[in-house]
């Protein structure tokens, strides 16, 4: 997701590097690049102009610091600007003080509601809740027994109209479903809306009578990241015909661009709340502004990472890489070896690596790696010695060349690893020092 912009902006402050000030042309400069960025990453014109100049304002102010060079500057602000964007603070749920807290869903037909109901009622039952979901899409032939199957697939009950009772009234069971799980204990209602391949007045007025008569705690419009800014079109759409608290974005996976995400806090007002990023139901999370803008400037999203990995792993195997990365030891070829492993238990390599320090700018050539290229690494780092995986430092062309016959790979392979585990070495070291508050340098500079 967001490789565009993320490669656009590498690029952007790689130009500064070395600059010692940053003259008026610089910052103009800079800003003219910054912008065609955004647009390339099909950001709503008016977001672009606010964004850029906020940055140009700040890149000029009395903001300048000693303790950074221009680039490392310039990427604090646009950093800091791109959180600001994407909704600052993350938005939890508000729960309801009487449950069930009552949560909504409303979208396009195929925007990812019904992927997006079973993902959310699992993530809830999670966290220790009872969800309940809801068929209230009565219009489309297969959406009961699709959201049937994803209540299964997320061992959530399912509350539907009996099968034989005509098509029903969804309205009516919104309604029931509420007492229903007032009655069965569930603390949260999921009820996933109707949805047409176009916005029409017909299935907003079915939103809004259900909405209407369940009060929601909360309404979250569901969107397809992929349509871009379109996504922005629609969203207005149905904040003027139904009104909603919150945006859940779906298919990030699917997304290389980002406008849709960067523009629609802006434009709508309303906060992103959740990102959907696979077609599995545990893809999927809270959408953390901070933690985007640190994934758009390929800064890595360690916190994720080891967050997802929390799901998939035993506490201990994530104490200990958690510790890894924080302690004060440099991180060695073990560690990595180590990492990749538990890495591919997580799934798609390509979604992971965006998370990572300094590997963002891989990741054209890890979308096409495929296991066995992870077989190569791991037979390379297993054909070094102890001593060579503790400090790769000594790894030199005789030891090169001993690896790459040991492991049956090139002595390039074995350069290539070894630059990009410096790299990740370097990037994770400047993180733990914290070269700028809550932001790692970047590499090179
Ligand atoms: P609905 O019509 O709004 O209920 O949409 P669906 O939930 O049926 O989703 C439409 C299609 O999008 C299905 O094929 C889903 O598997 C797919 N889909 C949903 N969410 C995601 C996602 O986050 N990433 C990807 N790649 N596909 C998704």
């Amino acid at each position: 997701m967001f490789e565009t912009l993320s490669d656009r902006l590498t690029s952007v402050f790689s130009s500064l590097r070395g600059k010692g000030r940053l003259s008026e042309e610089d910052i103009a400069a800079t800003a003219r690049e910054i912008r065609l960025a955004l647009l390339e990453a099909d950001v709503a014109l008016p977001v672009v102009r606010e964004f850029i100049s906020q940055v140009k304002e700040r890149a000029r102010g009395e903001e300048v610091s000693k303790a950074l060079n221009p680039a490392q500057q310039v990427i604090k602000i646009v950093n800091e600007e791109l959180v600001e964007i994407l909704g600052g603070q993350t938005r939890e749920i508000r729960f309801a003080k009487n449950p069930p807290t009552v949560i909504m869903l409303a979208g396009l037909q195929g925007a990812g509601k019904t992927t997006l109901a079973g993902k959310l009622a699992k993530w809830l039952a999670d966290q220790r809740n009872t969800p309940l979901l809801v068929a209230a899409d009565l219009q489309r032939p297969n959406a009961v027994t699709q959201l049937q199957v994803v209540g299964e697939r997320a061992s959530v009950p399912v509350f539907a109209p009996e099968p034989g009772n005509g098509v029903g009234d969804p309205v009516e069971v919104a309604r029931q479903s509420v007492e229903h799980a007032r009655r069965g204990n569930h603390n949260v209602v999921i009820i996933d809306t109707a949805g047409r391949l176009g916005v029409d007045a017909e299935m907003m007025q079915q939103a809004a009578d259900i909405r209407d008569a369940v009060r929601p705690d909360e309404i979250l419009f569901v969107v397809d990241a992929m349509i871009g800014q379109d996504a922005v079109n629609t969203a207005q759409a149905f904040l003027d015909g139904v009104g909603y608290d919150a945006v859940a974005l779906t298919k990030l996976d699917g997304d290389a661009r980002g406008g849709a995400a960067l523009s629609i806090r802006h434009i709508t007002g309303r906060p992103i709340m959740f990102a959907s990023t696979g077609e599995k139901l545990a893809d999927f999370d809270l959408f953390h502004p901070d933690r985007m803008a640190s994934r758009i400037l390929d800064m890595g999203d360690v916190l994720t990472l080891i967050e997802q990995a929390q799901r998939t792993f035993e506490e201990s195997e994530v104490e200990k890489m958690a510790s890894t990365l924080a302690s004060d030891a440099d991180f060695t070829l073990d560690d990595f070896l180590q990492q990749m492993t538990m890495v591919r238990r997580l799934g798609p390599i390509g979604n992971l690596l965006g998370m990572m320090p300094g590997m963002g700018q891989m990741r054209d050539q890890v979308n096409n790696v495929d296991e066995k290229d992870l077989d190569r690494i791991a037979a390379i780092i297993q054909s070094m010695t102890p001593a060579e995986r503790a400090n790769p430092k000594v790894i030199n062309g005789s030891r090169r060349l001993r690896i790459a016959n040991g492991s049956g790979t090139q002595v390039s392979d074995v350069n290539g690893l070894v630059t990009r585990f410096f790299e990740a070495q370097k990037m994770l070291r400047q993180m733990k020092n914290g070269g700028i508050p809550g932001m790692p340098g970047m590499p090179g500079m």
